[in-house]
Parts: structure tokens; sequence; C-alpha cells
């Protein structure tokens, strides 16, 4: 196999990867609050400080999926995100469709 048909293997491989992973997770997203869903998202990739020491987002995050919404960290990205939310409501643009966008959309 020459090098150029192995590195477009590869590639093949990691594009079918990350939309393994955008399945997951629309279907991570479809199953809680639609709020929630958004706040975890964008939690997940905005927020630049350590989750374990500034943020404190994962100490609020029991067996990696059980989120304490009554605690700060939660609650400031929940109070963060209803405005969005509200306003995609008005819009009549479902939140589940808003994140399956942004799942298919590159964040660095
Ligand atoms: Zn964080």
């Amino acid at each position: 196999m020459s090098v150029i048909i192995a590195r477009e293997k590869l590639l093949r491989e990691i594009e079918r990867s990350k939309l393994r992973k955008v399945i997951a997770d629309t279907e991570y997203f479809a199953s809680m609050d639609p709020l929630e869903a958004l706040a975890i998202h964008l939690h997940d990739h905005m927020c630049k400080r350590d989750h374990n020491g500034w943020c404190n987002w994962n100490y609020e995050v029991k067996d990696h999926n059980v989120h304490d919404w009554g605690r700060e960290t939660h609650k400031k990205w929940l109070n963060s995100c209803k405005p969005l939310h509200d306003n995609l409501l008005a819009q009549n643009i479902s939140v589940d469709n808003y994140l399956q966008i942004l799942l298919l959309t590159p964040i660095n």
C-alpha cells in the first residue's frame, strides 16, 4: 500500500470516528433537558479554565454524566445560556437542531 493510499485511509477513518462521536453526542444531548444540553456543550467548547481547578465543573459532575445544576459553576453556565436558549425558541429553532449544527462545526 502506498503512503498516499494509507494516508487517505487514515483520514477517512478519522472522519468516520468524528462522525461517530457527533452521532453519540447528538443522542446524548437529545436525552436531556435542552437548556442543560446547551450549557454542557457550550461549557465544553468555550471554557478555557482548568475544569478541575479554576472552573470546578468536573467537581460538580458525578459518575461522569450526572450534573449537579444547583452548584455554582453549573448554575452560572445555565444562567449564561438562558438568553440564547430563549432566543432560539423565540425564532422557532430547536435546541437539538442548534446543537447538531454546533457539533458538526469544528472548534479549535
Ligand atoms: Zn470549565
